[in-house]
């Protein structure tokens, strides 16, 4: 009698597993087909054209060059979206009849009132003429995404310096492609796209951030995957954080350096 039943379950066990052995194989033929469709070549141009969604329509000030889905967060007239790094206060940096703003020595860094995540920023630099410094002391400077990530500026025109420290570096963490710099006392351009690092919420990181620079029109960081913080000394360093401001540095050593014509479009 018990061979009986235990004969009668292993026929169940059987069928079923049968069922599902068919099932699975029906779904592999689906997918099959479904993808030799995709592969199957279009023969009309139509097949391959795609009309919706449509991307938004942004248009460029034709004085400025401004996007119109921009926030400017420096436009030569006041310091409105800054505030001090140091005690939140208002910014101890010079304005300049010229439309733009220099470090004010030893008053300490600035950023924005407002917090980013994901960007692509335009900002303008120009080094200290009369700079009388060396290595890291010729005009450093530097622009902080989520105030942890620093893509150096620094003028290093006849002047050496460390190469992962070097104007347009990831600071220690990434050589820029190319020295693509103005020559001292003229205006540089940088164009950085900027995507902020994951966290889950056990504070873990699930995503790097990547940084991608163009500095007066030149690629020299390529979708560069960040390893943490730029730490002067130390190893980078993955604390979870959320969105955060955009810093420029005050290096403390009469640096002179000045910016202008800042704008951030969020992505
Ligand atoms: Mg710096």
């Amino acid at each position: 009698m018990k061979k009986i039943i235990t004969l009668g379950i292993l026929a169940v066990v059987l069928t079923a597993c049968n069922q599902e052995k068919k099932e699975n194989a029906t779904d592999v033929v689906k997918t099959e087909v479904a993808t030799e469709a995709k592969k199957k070549e279009p023969t009309t141009p139509e097949e391959t054209e795609i009309w919706e969604p449509k991307p938004k329509v942004v248009t460029l000030d034709e004085a400025t060059g401004i996007p119109s889905d921009a926030i400017v967060l420096f436009d030569g007239l006041n310091f409105d979206q800054w505030i001090s790094s140091v005690d939140s206060t208002s910014v101890k940096w010079n304005l300049n009849k010229d439309g733009s703003m220099t470090v004010n020595d030893r008053t300490g860094d600035i950023q924005t009132k407002q917090n980013f995540g994901n960007i692509q920023l335009h900002l303008e630099w120009r080094s200290y003429l009369e700079s009388t410094g060396s290595n890291q002391n010729k005009s450093n400077s530097g622009v902080f995404f989520q105030n942890r990530y620093e893509v150096q500026i620094l003028d290093n025109n006849d002047n050496d310096t460390y190469v992962n420290g070097q104007v347009g570096s990831v600071y220690k963490q990434s050589i820029p492609l190319a020295k693509a710099s103005a020559p001292t006392g003229h205006w540089n351009t940088y164009d950085i796209i900027f995507h902020a690092p994951e966290f889950d919420s056990d504070g873990n990181k699930t995503k790097s951030a990547t940084i991608t620079v163009l500095h007066n029109g030149v690629l020299i960081q390529d979708h560069f995957m960040l390893e943490g913080t730029t730490e002067y000394i130390g190893w980078p360093k993955n604390d979870a954080h959320g969105k955060a401001p955009i810093k420029l540095q005050d290096h403390g050593d009469n640096s002179g350096v000045s910016f202008r014509n800042i704008w951030v479009r969020e992505l």
